[in-house]
C-alpha cells in the first residue's frame, strides 16, 4: 500500500468520481478526501504522475518536502495586513462613526475578512456537510453576532488573535518538524553488497536503480526494489500500520522501510535511496501524528459536546429573561454573543496537541526520537524500567580479546569461518568478526544461513555445517563441552565438532550506572536486566548496577513474558533494547525503547521511543521531556478552561463585556500557545 498527498480534491462526490476513472484504467485506487491522500494497493505504478495527468488532470501529488520547507508566508502577509486595516478603521472610526456608518462598517467587515475570512468559510463547509459545533462555527456566529450588536473592533480582534495563534502554532510545528528530520537524517543508512562471494557495506546513497544488495535478518530495507534470491518473511507494519508476517520470495517487490526478518535476500533497487527514503521518512512523521495521546483525544471528544451546550447556553441566556421577564431583548442577546465568543474552545483545540508536538521536536534535538505523541505521555507514568544487557547496558559493540583454536584448524581458519558468518548478522558481537572479512579467502562460499536469536547462527559452508554461538547453540545443536566459566564466550563449531573458541569483551557503557542512578532519581521503582547471556555475567553486572533483579538466558519469548507478567500485576513497563530477539518485547511493553545508532533495524522500527547516539542517560532525560510535557498540557487544559467557566459565569450575570470576552478567547489561547513554545526554549 502507497499513499500519496494529493491537491485539488474539491469535494467528497469528486473524490469518488476520480476514483471510478482510475478503477477504470485498472488501478486500484482510492481517494481519501478529508486527509486529502491517494492511496494505492498496487506497489509499483511505472509512472503514476504521467497516469493521473491522462485520467485525473485535476489533481496533483503533493511532493513530501514541499509541506515542510515552506514557511508561512501568506499567513503572515494576511495577518500584518489586516493588523493594518484594522489600526486604520480604529483611527478613523470616531471620525466616521455617525456620519458615514457604511464607510465605517467596511473597514472593520474587510480588516474582519482578511484575517477570519478563512474561518467563516470553513464554518459554512462544514454547516453543508452536516457538520455543526466545531470552533470555526461557534468564532463565526460568535462575531457576526458582535457586528450585530455594534461592537466592531471586538470582532475583528477576534479573528486578528486567533491568526496570530495558527501563526505561531505552525511555525512552532515547523520547527519541531524539522529537528524530527534532522534526528532522521542522522541515520546512516548502509547496504551490503555481494564482491565475490563477500558482503561489503557501502553507503545506501550510492546505489543506483538497477544495483543489487544483501539484506541481512533484522536489517530494514532501505531502497524499494525486487528480490533477485533467496525467500524471507517481511514485516510491513511501518508502511501499511498492521504486524503481519509476508512472505516473499525472488521477483517480489520489496519497499523501503520494510523489515527482514528470516532470511537474507538479494535484492535488485528499482529506486535511489533519496526517493525510498522520503516516502518513508512522511510516514513517520504522519504516524506520529495518528497515535494521539490520550489528552488530545479527550479534547476531541470534549468539544464535541461542548461546543452544543454553550450555544444552548447562550440561546437560554438570550431568551429566558426578556420572555419571562419582560427584560430588554437587546441588552440579553449582547450578554449571550458575550458567552458566545468566551467559550470559543480553540484554546484547548490548538495548545494541547501543540504541547506534544512542541514535546517531540525538544526531545528530538536531544537526539530522542518519539514516534507519537501517545508515548511521550505515556513515558512519564511508567515505573518499572527493563533493559536488555548486550548492546544496551554494554557497549554496542564487544572486542575480541582471546582466541583458541581446539580442533582441526589453525587460529587463522577458525578465524576466517567466524569472520564470514558473522558478516550475515546484525548481533553487536558480530561487528569484531565482520571487520576481518577481507581476510577470508575467495573459495569459502555460504550457501544456507539462518540466525537464532540469542544464541548465534547456523550456516552451511563449502557444504560443512558450521555454527557460531554461545552455550545455548551448543546445547541446541547437540554438540557436547566441558562446563566451565563461559560468559563472554562464543564457540565455532563445524560439523559438530568444536573447532575455536572466543572470549570477547563485554564492557559497560560509561554512562551505565550514571543512566540507572538518574532513574532511580526520578523515582522510577523497579529496574530489572533481560538477557539472553550466560547467567554468571547477568549477576555480576547487575550486581554492579545495584538492579532490582535480571533473567539470564532468555529467549526473546522469556523477555516478553517477563514484561508481560508485569503490565498484568498493573505496572507501567518500559523496554530498552537493541537487538532482533527484543523486538517482540519492545512491542509488547507500554513504551518500547531502542538504541538507535548500534540497534537492529527491527528493533529500532518496531520501537516508540528511539534514542540516538551512544548515550544511556537519554532515557531518564525522555522520561524527564514527557513529564514536563504531560504537566505542560495539563497547565494548558486547567487554564483555558478555568479562565472560561469563570468567564461564562460572570458573563451569564451580565459581568462582563466584550473585550474581556476576547480575552477569555483568543487571550488565554495565545497565553496557552506560549506556554507550550516556552518549553522549546527551555
Ligand atoms: P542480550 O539479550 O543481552 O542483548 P542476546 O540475546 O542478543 O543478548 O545475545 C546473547 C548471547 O548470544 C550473546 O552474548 C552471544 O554470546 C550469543 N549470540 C547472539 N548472537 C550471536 C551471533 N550472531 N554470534 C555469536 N554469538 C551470538
Ligand atoms: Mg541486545
Amino acid at each position: 500500500m502507497r499513499k500519496f498527498k494529493v491537491t485539488g480534491v474539491d469535494c467528497p462526490s469528486c473524490a469518488a468520481r476520480i476514483e471510478r476513472r482510475l478503477r477504470d484504467t485498472g488501478l486500484d485506487a482510492t481517494i481519501d478526501f478529508d486527509l486529502e491522500t491517494l492511496i494505492m494497493d498496487d506497489e509499483a505504478v511505472e509512472d503514476l504522475h504521467c497516469l493521473l495527468s491522462h485520467h485525473a488532470p485535476e489533481i496533483s501529488i503533493v511532493e513530501p518536502s514541499e509541506g515542510e520547507k515552506d514557511f508561512p508566508f501568506r499567513g503572515l502577509l494576511r495577518l500584518a495586513s489586516s493588523i493594518t486595516l484594522f489600526v486604520v478603521a480604529l483611527l478613523f472610526s470616531p471620525i466616521l462613526h455617525g456620519r458615514n456608518e457604511f464607510f465605517e462598517y467596511s473597514l472593520f467587515v474587510i480588516a474582519y475578512l482578511v484575517s477570519g475570512g478563512n474561518v467563516v468559510f470553513k464554518a459554512l463547509k462544514n454547516l453543508l456537510r452536516g457538520d455543526f459545533f466545531d470552533e470555526n462555527f461557534l468564532m463565526t456566529v460568535a462575531t457576526l453576532g458582535a457586528f450585530m450588536i455594534h461592537e466592531l473592533p471586538e470582532a475583528v480582534a477576534v479573528m486578528i488573535f486567533y491568526s496570530l495563534g495558527e501563526l505561531l502554532e505552525s511555525l512552532a510545528l515547523r520547527r519541531s518538524r524539522r529537528s524530527v528530520k534532522e534526528l532522521i537524517d542522522l541515520r546512516a543508512d548502509n547496504v551490503n553488497h555481494l564482491v565475490d562471494g563477500r558482503l561489503k557495506t557501502l553507503p545506501a546513497k550510492e546505489v543506483k536503480p538497477g544495483d543489487r544488495f544483501v539484506v541481512r535478518v533484522g536489517d530494514r530495507i532501505p531502497i524499494d526494489g525486487v528480490i533477485c534470491s533467496g525467500r524471507t518473511l517481511l514485516d510491513k507494519s511501518l508502511l501499511t500500520g498492521e504486524s503481519v508476517l509476508v512472505s516473499a520470495a525472488e521477483g517480489d517487490v520489496v519497499l523501503a522501510g520494510t523489515i527482514n526478518k528470516s532470511g537474507v535476500i538479494e535484492i535488485v533497487a528499482t529506486m535511489t535511496l533519496e526517493k525510498s527514503y522520503t516516502s518513508r521518512m512522511l510516514e513517520l512523521v504522519q504516524e506520529g501524528s495518528i497515535r494521539k495521546s490520550n489528552r488530545e483525544r479527550f479534547i476531541t471528544r470534549f468539544s464535541r459536546f461542548y461546543t452544543p451546550v454553550v450555544v444552548l447556553i447562550a440561546l437560554f441566556v438570550a431568551t429566558i429573561p426578556p420572555l419571562l421577564f419582560g427584560e430588554a431583548f437587546s441588552e440579553w442577546f449582547h450578554k449571550a454573543f458575550i458567552i458566545l465568543v468566551i467559550s470559543c474552545p480553540c484554546a484547548l483545540i490548538i495548545s494541547v496537541p501543540l504541547s506534544y508536538f512542541v514535546g517531540i521536536g525538544r526531545a528530538s534535538r536531544e537526539g530522542i526520537l518519539f514516534k507519537g505523541s501517545s508515548f511521550l505521555e505515556s513515558l512519564g507514568q511508567i515505573d518499572s524500567v527493563f533493559f536488555d544487557k548486550t548492546g544496551t547496558l554494554t557497549e554496542g559493540r564487544s572486542r575480541i580479546t582471546g582466541i583458541e583454536s581446539t580442533g582441526r584448524y589453525d587460529k587463522r581458519r577458525v578465524v576466517q569461518y567466524a569472520a564470514l558468518l558473522e558478516s550475515y548478522s546484525t548481533h553487536p558481537v558480530a561487528i569484531p568478526f565482520t571487520e576481518m572479512i577481507s581476510d577470508v579467502p575467495k573459495w569459502m562460499k555460504v550457501s544456507s544461513y539462518s540466525e537464532v536469536a540469542g544464541s548465534g547462527i547456523v550456516a552451511e559452508v563449502n557444504g560443512k555445517r558450521v555454527a557460531v554461538g554461545n552455550k545455548s547453540l551448543l546445547n541446541a545443536l547437540g554438540v557436547g563441552f566441558e562446563e566451565g566459566d563461559d560468559s563472554g564466550r562464543v564457540f565455532l563449531v563445524i560439523d559438530e565438532r568444536i573447532e575455536g573458541v572466543f572470549t570477547l569483551s563485554d564492557t559497560l557503557r560509561n554512562d551505565s550506572s550514571e543512566a540507572i542512578a538518574e532513574l532511580r532519581k526520578l523515582g522510577i521503582k523497579e529496574i530489572v536486566m533481560l538477557t539472553g547471556d550466560h547467567s554468571d555475567r547477568a549477576a555480576s553486572i547487575s550486581t554492579e548496577l545495584q538492579l532490582d533483579g535480571f533473567i539470564s538466558e532468555a529467549t526473546p519469548e522469556d523477555k516478553m513474558r517477563a514484561v508481560e507478567s508485569a503490565i498484568k500485576s498493573g505496572k507501567r513497563t518500559a523496554f530498552v533494547g537493541d537487538g532482533i530477539n527484543d523486538a517482540p518485547v519492545i512491542a509488547r511493553a507500554d513504551v518500547g525503547i531502542a538504541m538507535g545508532s548500534s540497534g537492529a533495524d527491527a528493533a529500532i522500527e518496531t520501537a516508540d521511543v528511539v534514542l540516538s547516539g551512544e548515550s544511556l542517560s537519554k532515557v531518564a532525560r525522555a522520561i524527564e521531556i514527557s513529564r514536563s510535557t504531560n504537566r505542560n498540557a495539563a497547565q494548558n487544559i486547567a487554564a483555558a478552561l478555568g479562565v472560561k467557566l469563570a468567564f461564562i459565569a460572570l458573563g451569564a450575570f451580565g459581568l462582563m463585556n466584550m473585550w474581556g470576552a476576547v480575552f477569555a478567547d483568543v487571550g488565554v489561547t495565545l497565553l496557552a500557545v506560549f506556554n507550550s513554545v516556552r518549553m522549546l526554549n527551555k
